[in-house]
C-alpha cells in the first residue's frame, strides 16, 4: 500500500480494534458511547452474499462513527453471526443460538461498561437477532445501569418503507438489493435476482404494516427462493439514498447521546 493510501492512527481512532491499549484508555477517557454491529451469515436468496447483514451492520456503524463529531463513538468489533435458524433450509447459513448471542452480547456489554462505556448502541443487521439482543440489552442494563439501545433499523424504517413500493419487503428484496448495490455491486448477481412476495391470509402478520404482531417462521415455509420482498426493483441510487438516510438518523442520535450525561438522557427535553 501506498504511504498516501494509509488511513492515519488519527483518522481511524473510532475503531476499537486498531487501538493499542493505552490508546484505547485516553478514547475511553474523552468518550462512553459505543456501537457494537451484529450481522449474520445466511442465505440472501440467489442473489446476495451470505455475509450481506454482517457486513451491512459493521458499514453502518463504521459510517456513522466516522461522521459524528470529535470525540468520535468506538465501534467495537463486529459479530458476524446471528440467530438464523429460519434460513437453515438453505446452504451456507451458519447459525448461532439464541442463548449464545444473548450471553455473548452480555459478556460485551459488561466490559464494555468495565472500560467506562455509559451508552452502548447495538447495531444490528438481522431481524432474528432482535429478541436474544433486547434480552442482552435489559440484561446489561440490569446489572450495570448503563444506556443499552439496540437498532435494528427503527431509526429510519418510516423513511427508507417510504422510498419502495413492495409490503412484506423484508429479506433480501428491494431494501436489501438496494444497499448492496450501492456498495458492493460486483457481488450482486442481478441475473438472478427473483420477485418473492409472501401473501398472508391474516393481515396481522404482514411484516411492513403498521399494525401486525411479531411471530416467526422457517423461511421455506413462505419463501422457495429465500427472497421476501422484491429484488427487481432494486438499484444503486435507491440503496445510497437508504444509507444516507439510515446513517444521518443514527449519527443524530449518538451526537445527543455523547452530549449527555446518563442523568440528563432521562430527563424529558421535548
Ligand atoms: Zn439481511
Amino acid at each position: 500500500m501506498e504511504e498516501k493510501d494509509k488511513p492515519s492512527a488519527a483518522a481511524r481512532s473510532y475503531l476499537l480494534g486498531e487501538l493499542t491499549w493505552p490508546e484505547a484508555k485516553k478514547r475511553f477517557a474523552e468518550v462512553d458511547v459505543a456501537l457494537l454491529p451484529v450481522g449474520a451469515i445466511e442465505q440472501h436468496g440467489p442473489h446476495l452474499p451470505l455475509d450481506t447483514d454482517a457486513f451491512d451492520a459493521d458499514y453502518l456503524s463504521r459510517q456513522v462513527a466516522a461522521r459524528c463529531s470529535d470525540p468520535k463513538p468506538l465501534v467495537l468489533p463486529l459479530i458476524p453471526y446471528g440467530v438464523s435458524y429460519q434460513h437453515d433450509d438453505f446452504s451456507g447459513t451458519i447459525s448461532i443460538s439464541n442463548e449464545t448471542m444473548a450471553q455473548l452480547v452480555y459478556e460485551i456489554g459488561i466490559n464494555a461498561a468495565r472500560n467506562g462505556i455509559k451508552k452502548l448502541i447495538i447495531i444490528n443487521g438481522h431481524g432474528g437477532n432482535g429478541p436474544a439482543l433486547n434480552f442482552a440489552a435489559q440484561k446489561i442494563n440490569r446489572e450495570k445501569r448503563i444506556f443499552v439501545g439496540v437498532d435494528s433499523g427503527e431509526t429510519s424504517d418510516v423513511d427508507i418503507y417510504g422510498m419502495i413500493d413492495t409490503p412484506n419487503d423484508i429479506h433480501a428484496g428491494e431494501i436489501e438489493t438496494s444497499t448492496a448495490l450501492a456498495l458492493r455491486p460486483h457481488l450482486v448477481k442481478m441475473a438472478l435476482a427473483k420477485k418473492e412476495v409472501p401473501k398472508f391470509s391474516i393481515r396481522y402478520l404482514n411484516f411492513t404494516a403498521q399494525r401486525w404482531i411479531s411471530w416467526y417462521a422457517y423461511t421455506t415455509r413462505i419463501s422457495s427462493s429465500g427472497v421476501i420482498g422484491d429484488p427487481t426493483k432494486a438499484n444503486a441510487e435507491k440503496g445510497a439514498k437508504m444509507w444516507e438516510t439510515m446513517i444521518e438518523h443514527l449519527v443524530n442520535l449518538v451526537e445527543e447521546l455523547k452530549s449527555m450525561s446518563l442523568e440528563e438522557l432521562y430527563q424529558l427535553r421535548y
